[in-house]
C-alpha cells in the first residue's frame, strides 16, 4: 500500500482521475476532477482516495506512511498554479476540507472552510485585499466549523456568542458586525477552545489539515453515519469517504462576487429551463441556510452578462457531458466564476419522468435508459393528490406510511358514524384502534384510515391500499377511545367531528386541515409506461375485489386480476347476516339455506368484476378467514342478531363463543372451510362459472380462475377441485353453454411450496400467497411482528428489513424457487404468479422476475409502480441497469 497513489490532484485543466473513479475518489472528487478534464474552471486542489479511508480503519487509525508526502507535493502544486503559499503571512493559500463518500449520502458531508488562516496569516489576508472585516470573518467561521467537525465541540457555544454580539450591538445580521466586533468574537471563539480542550485552537495550518483530514475519515464511524447507511442500504464499504482538500474561493469579497446553486432543469416540474438560487456578496453555506432571498438569475444576467454567459456554457457542457440533469454550485470571486461541484441532481417523481422523456426525444438517451432512471417507488406520487409539505401543520403522530396520497377530513370512530356522515356530505377519516372487515363501509366511505396498531399487510392497510385510500396504520403515538368518541396523541385530544390529515407517504397525523396538491398526470407519465411495457417481460396484475378497483387497475395497465378475496363481498349490506346465518346453522341443511341467499348477490358481484376485466384473467379466491370474523363481538350486537335471526342471545353467544380459536391464522380457515363444509366451495363456484356463463352470453370474454386458498397438501386441492369441477359441468349443462377456465391454488405454506409437485397435479395455477406464507416460514405472525419486535430485530441487524414488505430472498423466496421449480417439473405450462403484498414491491418485484414467475399482482394504485419495476428488473437483468 505504501508505494501506492493516495493523492489526486486537479486543477488548471488537467485531474488525476476522471468521473468513473467514483468508488476511489468519492462522487465528489470523481466529479470534480471531472470538471477540470473539461476544461472547465475548478479552484485546484486535490482528493485523498477513499483506500486511505479503509486503510486508516484497517490498521488502528493510522496511514500509509507516505501519505503525508504525497499531500505535501500535491498542496505545492496547488501553491504553484494559486501563486499563494499555506502558511505564508503576507500571501496565505487557504483550502477547503470536505468529505465524499462513492455513494452520495446528503447531510452527512463534513466541511470545514477556510483552513490555513491563523492569528498571522488573518492578517496578511486583511491586508492582500484590503478588507479586514472580510478576512475576521473567515477566521471565526474557520474556528467554528473546526471546532464543531475536528474537536466536537458543542457548536451552541459559539452561535451563543454570536448572538451575543449581535444582541449588544443591536444588530440583526452578521453581516452587520464589524471589523471590531468580529475581532472581539474570534477572541471569544479561541477562548472557548481553549476552555473546552485545554489547549490553543492550533496555528500551525499543516496541523489543520490533518486535524481535518482525521475528522473528515473519522465521520465514517460516527452513530449518524452508520446509522444513516442502515437506513439508506449503503453497505458500511461504501461509506469510506475520500478527503477533498480544495483552494478556497470567495463570494463574499463585494458586489462583483456571489455564490449559488443551479439546477440544469427545473427539479419540481422538469421543465427545461436553467434554474439558479443566487446570492449576491455571499458564501455558499447562507444560500443553502436561507438567510437572504436568493435573487432570480435574470438579475445575474443584468448585472454580470460575460460571466452568466460563461455560467449557461458550462451548465450546457455539464449536462450533455453527464447526459442527465444536474445540481451545480458555483462561486463568482471578483468576477471570475469557478465551478464547485457537479452532481445527479435530486428532482420529484414529475421531474423524473418529464426529464427523461424529453430527453429521449432530444435524442440525449435511448428509451432503456429513460426508464432505468425513474424510481419505480416514487411513481405513485403521481397518482394521488397529495399533502403540500410546504404547509405549516402540527403532526400529533407518525404510523407506518400503508396507504398513498393525503386525506383530509373529519375524525370519526365507528364504520357507522364514517357512513352515516359521508351521506351527508361530510368529509371523514375513519380511526380505529384497528380495522376488521366489518369496518370495510365504513373504510370506503372515509377519505382515509388512521390506526394505532397493525403493520403494512394488516387488514386496514390492505383494503386500504385496494380502495386507493389514504391510510396510516400502527400509529402507537395515539391512543383511540371509540366509546369516547375520541383519540389522544400525547396531551392533544382529538374529538369526533374534528379536522385531521392524513399523509399516506410520510405517515404523519396531523391536526387540522392540510392543503393538498393535485396530481398532473402528464403525456410524458403515459409515454414512459408505454416504453416500460415494451421492455418488460413479467406480467402485472391487480388484487381488487370490487369493479371500481377493477377498472382504476385496468386504467393504470393492470393484465388482469390475480386476487379477488371473496370475503370482503360478504360484509355489505344485506350479506352479513345471511353469512352469519350459514355459520350459525346447526346443520348442512341450515347452511345450505343461507348459502342459497348469497348466491344471488355474489353471482352479481363476479358478473360486474367480469364485465370490467373484460377479456383479461380474472383470479377469484374461495372463502379464506376464519369464520369467527364475520361474527360479532360485543354483547350488544350479539342481542341484535340474536333478535335478527330469532334465536336466544344465550345459545348465540354459546355457538361463538364455541367458534373460538386461540390461534385463528392457523385455524379452521382457508379450503379448511371448504374441505370442512363442501357446500361453501359449491356455492361460490357455482357463483364464478354462473357469472361466466351470463357475461359471456352476452359476447363478453371472460377467464375465471378459481383459487383455493391455504392448501398443504395436494389431497386437499384435489378434492376442492372436484367440487368446482362438478358444478362446472351442471352449471354448463344447464346454461348450453362452456367457458373455460381453470382452477389452482395458492402456495401459502411451507409444506405446499415443498410438495409442489404433488399438488401442480391437481393445480392449473400457483399463485404464492407471501403474506402467509411469509408469516408461515417465520413463524412470526403477520398482524403482531411489524407493532411489535420486528423493528427491534431489524435496528439489531436480525434482520435486514421488514420481510412482510420485501420478499424475504434466503428463506421465502428459496420456498418459491422450490415451488416454482417442482410444479413446472410436473406441469411445464403451470401459470405462477404472487399476490401477497410483496406483488407492490419494487424490490421483491426483481426477484419474482429473477425467479421466473409469470407475473405479479398488486393493489390497483401500485399497478404502474409494478409495471416499470418489472421493466427495471428486466433491464437489471440484462446488466443495462445498476
Ligand atoms: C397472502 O397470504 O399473501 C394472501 C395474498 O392472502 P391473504 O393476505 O388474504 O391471507
Ligand atoms: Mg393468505
Amino acid at each position: 500500500m505504501s508505494q501506492d497513489k493516495h493523492v489526486y490532484f486537479f486543477g488548471a485543466g488537467k485531474a488525476d482521475g476522471k468521473a468513473e473513479m467514483k468508488k476511489l475518489l468519492g462522487g465528489k472528487g470523481a466529479n470534480l476532477a471531472e470538471m477540470t478534464n473539461l476544461g472547465i474552471p475548478v479552484p485546484p486542489g486535490f482528493t485523498i482516495t477513499t483506500d486511505v479511508c479503509r486503510y486508516y480503519y484497517d490498521n488502528n487509525k493510522t496511514y500509509p506512511e507516505d501519505l503525508d508526502k504525497q499531500i505535501e507535493e500535491n498542496l505545492a502544486k496547488v501553491e504553484e498554479i494559486m501563486g499563494m503559499k499555506f502558511g505564508n503571512p503576507s500571501n496565505p493559500l487557504l483550502v477547503s476540507v470536505r468529505s465524499g463518500a462513492a455513494e452520495s449520502m446528503p447531510g452527512m458531508m463534513e466541511t470545514i472552510l477556510n483552513v490555513g488562516l491563523n492569528d498571522v496569516t488573518v492578517e496578511g489576508l486583511a491586508v492582500k485585499t484590503g478588507n479586514a472585516r472580510f478576512a475576521y470573518d473567515a477566521y471565526r467561521r474557520l474556528i467554528q466549523m473546526f471546532s464543531d467537525v475536528a474537536m466536537e465541540i458543542d457548536i451552541e457555544f459559539f452561535e451563543d456568542v454570536l448572538e451575543e454580539k449581535k444582541k449588544e450591538k443591536g444588530v440583526e445580521l452578521d453581516t452587520d458586525l464589524d471589523v471590531d466586533d468580529l475581532k472581539d468574537v474570534v477572541a471569544k471563539y479561541k477562548a472557548i477552545v481553549k476552555r473546552e480542550m485545554g489547549k490553543d485552537f492550533p496555528q500551525d495550518p499543516m496541523d489543520q489539515l490533518r486535524m481535518a483530514r482525521d475528522a473528515v475519515f473519522g465521520s465514517r464511524d460516527a452513530d449518524r453515519a452508520i446509522t444513516y447507511r442502515r437506513i439508506n442500504g449503503i453497505s458500511d464499504d461504501a461509506g469510506s469517504t475520500a478527503v477533498n482538500v480544495q483552494t478556497m474561493v470567495f463570494g463574499n469579497m463585494g458586489d462583483d462576487s456571489g455564490t449559488g446553486v443551479a439546477f440544469t432543469r427545473n427539479p419540481a416540474t422538469g421543465e427545461n429551463r436553467f434554474f439558479a438560487d443566487y446570492l449576491f456578496n455571499a458564501q455558499g453555506e447562507d444560500v443553502v441556510a436561507g438567510i437572504r432571498d436568493p435573487i432570480h438569475v435574470e438579475e445575474l444576467e443584468k448585472a454580470m452578462p460575460e460571466i452568466y454567459k460563461q455560467l449557461r456554457e458550462i451548465e450546457d457542457k455539464l449536462e450533455k457531458h453527464y447526459n442527465d440533469m444536474q445540481d451545480i454550485e458555483f462561486t463568482i470571486q471578483q468576477g471570475k466564476l469557478w465551478m464547485l461541484q457537479t452532481r445527479r441532481g435530486k428532482r420529484t417523481a414529475m421531474a423524473d419522468v418529464r426529464i427523461a422523456v424529453e430527453m429521449v426525444k432530444e435524442g440525449a438517451i435511448d428509451k432503456e435508459t429513460a426508464v432505468s432512471r425513474v424510481p419505480a417507488e416514487k411513481i405513485e406520487q403521481l397518482l394521488h393528490p397529495m399533502i403540500d409539505t410546504k404547509a405549516d401543520m402540527e403532526v400529533i403522530g407518525k404510523g407506518l406510511p400503508a396507504g398513498p396520497g393525503a386525506a383530509v377530513g373529519k375524525a370519526v370512530f365507528t364504520a357507522e358514524r364514517a357512513e352515516e356522515m359521508a351521506e351527508l356530505g361530510e368529509k371523514v377519516i375513519l380511526v380505529r384502534s384497528f380495522t376488521s372487515p366489518e369496518d370495510v363501509g365504513g373504510m370506503h366511505a372515509s377519505q382515509g384510515i388512521l390506526t394505532a396498531t397493525g403493520g403494512m399487510t394488516s387488514h386496514a392497510a390492505i383494503v386500504g391500499r385496494d380502495m386507493g385510500k389514504c391510510c396510516v396504520v400502527g400509529c402507537s403515538d395515539i391512543a383511540v377511545d371509540a366509546a369516547g368518541k375520541k383519540f389522544t396523541a400525547g396531551d392533544v385530544v382529538v374529538n369526533e367531528g374534528d379536522m385531521i390529515s392524513l399523509d399516506g407517504h410520510a405517515g404523519n397525523v396531523m391536526l387540522g386541515e392540510a392543503p393538498l396538491i393535485e396530481p398532473a398526470m402528464s403525456g410524458d407519465f403515459g409515454t414512459l409506461m408505454e416504453w416500460v411495457d415494451e421492455i418488460r417481460s413479467l406480467g402485472v396484475r391487480t388484487n381488487t375485489d370490487t369493479p371500481v378497483g377493477a377498472k382504476r387497475a385496468r386504467a393504470f395497465g393492470a393484465e388482469g386480476i390475480g386476487l379477488c378475496r371473496t370475503e370482503h363481498m360478504f360484509f355489505e349490506e344485506g350479506r352479513l347476516t345471511a353469512m352469519r346465518e350459514m355459520i350459525l346453522a346447526d346443520d348442512e341443511e341450515g347452511r345450505r339455506a343461507a348459502l342459497d341467499k348469497l348466491l344471488p348477490m355474489q353471482r352479481q358481484d363476479f358478473i360486474e368484476i367480469f364485465e370490467a376485466m373484460e377479456g383479461l384473467p380474472v383470479i377469484i379466491r374461495t372463502l379464506d378467514p376464519p369464520l369467527h370474523e364475520f361474527l360479532p363481538h360485543t354483547s350488544e350486537e350479539v342481542d341484535d342478531l340474536a333478535r335478527e335471526i330469532n334465536v336466544h342471545p344465550a345459545n348465540l353467544q354459546e355457538k361463538i363463543d364455541s367458534l373460538h380459536e386461540s390461534n385463528p391464522m392457523l385455524g379452521h380457515r382457508g379450503c379448511r372451510l371448504g374441505i370442512a363444509y363442501p357446500e361453501i366451495t359449491e356455492m361460490q363456484a357455482r357463483a364464478i362459472i354462473e357469472a361466466a356463463v351470463d357475461v359471456a352470453k352476452r359476447g363478453i370474454k371472460v377467464i375465471p380462475e378459481v383459487m383455493i386458498p391455504l392448501v398443504g397438501q395436494a389431497r386437499e386441492l384435489e378434492l376442492q377441485r372436484e367440487l368446482v369441477d362438478k358444478v362446472a359441468k351442471e352449471v354448463f349443462e344447464e346454461a348450453g353453454i362452456e367457458v373455460e377456465y381453470m382452477v389452482g391454488t395458492m402456495i401459502e405454506l411451507p409444506r405446499a411450496a415443498l410438495t409442489a409437485d404433488e399438488i401442480a397435479e391437481h393445480a392449473q395455477f400457483f399463485s404464492f400467497g407471501t403474506n402467509d406464507l411469509t408469516q408461515t416460514t417465520f413463524g412470526m405472525s403477520r398482524d403482531d411482528a411489524e407493532g411489535k419486535f420486528l423493528q427491534t430485530y431489524v435496528e439489531s441487524g436480525i434482520l435486514e428489513g421488514n420481510p412482510f414488505m420485501s420478499v424475504d430472498e434466503k428463506g421465502v423466496g428459496a420456498l418459491i424457487e422450490i415451488a416454482t421449480e417442482r410444479g413446472r417439473k410436473t406441469d411445464p405450462d403451470l401459470e405462477v404468479g404472487i399476490c401477497g403484498e410483496h406483488g407492490g414491491d419494487p424490490k421483491s418485484i426483481d426477484f419474482c422476475h429473477r425467479a421466473g414467475l409469470d407475473y405479479v399482482s398488486c393493489s390497483p394504485f401500485r399497478v404502474p409502480v409494478a409495471r416499470l419495476a418489472a421493466a427495471h428488473a428486466k433491464l437489471r437483468s440484462e446488466g443495462k441497469m445498476e
